[in-house]
């Protein structure tokens, strides 16, 4: 039976049909709007195709168990409401909301960068930091569908305030945007990941040092889940990532290198890009 993902993001919607076994038929994307027209792009994609069955991820806060939306930021208008349900009624096709990192991260260990391997982290450094541990397939969620925060885990004794109201999480030394912050209080232009990525090839001091912090933060959080999950395989994606060998690759240097007793395992980059999320939901509609 064919199943279809929805990876509803804030600019554009990606559109993925699978086939059982959650290869992908056919991809399209679209430009994002209301749930009226998403339910008119999916059915000018599926055209006349027999779908079962979908999923569609959301960027915010998601009740797993009612499928109701907390708060979106990108997409305000699903604040308080159920998007699967009122999907399901203009389609007349049964779904499942999941949130964005957690289908990305299930794409990533069925299909990705962790197939075949049992139990893996999945960690997505991006503007935000999101992390998932997956296990024989299912992304464990915790008991109030908070679990794999790696974001917050405090990795600094520096004052840095963070969206979450804490202080020195990780995503204050390595969230995409934060970098940029960290690099302006150093006296540098601020900007991007990509800006300080390119000032410390130009050899910017401040901005080595804001990339030292991210290296040592990112090596500390990567001991704290090998402490905790001891999981046999990383997966790290999302932008940050792109500049692995500035970013990741020294950080699982230093993780190595502190290691007491954990023993990291293989860690290694996401495989499906911008589709994981499409994937995912995709996935997850056959998982429920
Ligand atoms: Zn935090």
């Amino acid at each position: 039976m064919t199943r279809l993902g929805v990876d509803y993001g804030g600019t554009q919607t990606k559109l993925l049909l699978a086939d059982d076994d959650g290869s992908s038929i056919r991809t399209h994307t679209v430009d994002t709007g209301d749930l009226s027209d998403l339910a008119h792009a999916v059915r000018d994609f599926v055209g006349t195709d027999d779908v079962a069955a979908f999923g569609v991820t959301v960027a915010g806060t998601l009740d797993p168990t009612t499928g109701v939306v907390g708060t979106s930021a990108n997409l305000p208008w699903l604040d308080g409401t159920a998007p699967a349900a009122d999907l399901s009624r203009r389609l007349g096709i049964p779904g499942v909301a999941v949130h964005d990192g957690e289908a990305a991260a299930l794409a990533e260990a069925r299909r990705g960068a962790g197939q075949g391997i049992d139990d893996v982290f999945v960690l997505a450094l991006g503007t935000g930091i999101a992390g998932a541990h997956v296990l024989g397939g299912t992304p464990r969620r915790g008991a109030h569908g908070a679990a794999g925060e790696i974001g917050h885990v405090r990795v600094t004794d520096a004052d840095y305030s963070c969206s979450c109201g804490g202080r020195g999480c990780l995503e204050t030394v390595i969230g995409g945007s934060q970098l940029g912050v960290r690099w302006r209080e150093r006296g540098g232009a601020g900007g991007t990941a990509r800006d300080v990525v390119a000032a410390v090839a130009s050899g910017d001091e401040a901005a080595i040092a804001v990339l030292s912090e991210a290296q040592d933060g990112l090596a500390r959080a990567l001991l704290e889940v090998v402490a905790l999950v001891d999981p046999s395989r990383i997966v790290i994606g999302g932008g940050v990532a792109r500049s692995a060998e500035v970013i990741v690759d020294p950080a699982v240097r230093r993780a190595r290198e502190r290691a007491t007793f954990h023993i990291l395992p293989d860690v290694v980059p996401a495989a499906l890009g911008v589709w994981a999320g499409a994937h995912g939901a995709a996935l997850a509609c056959v998982a429920r």
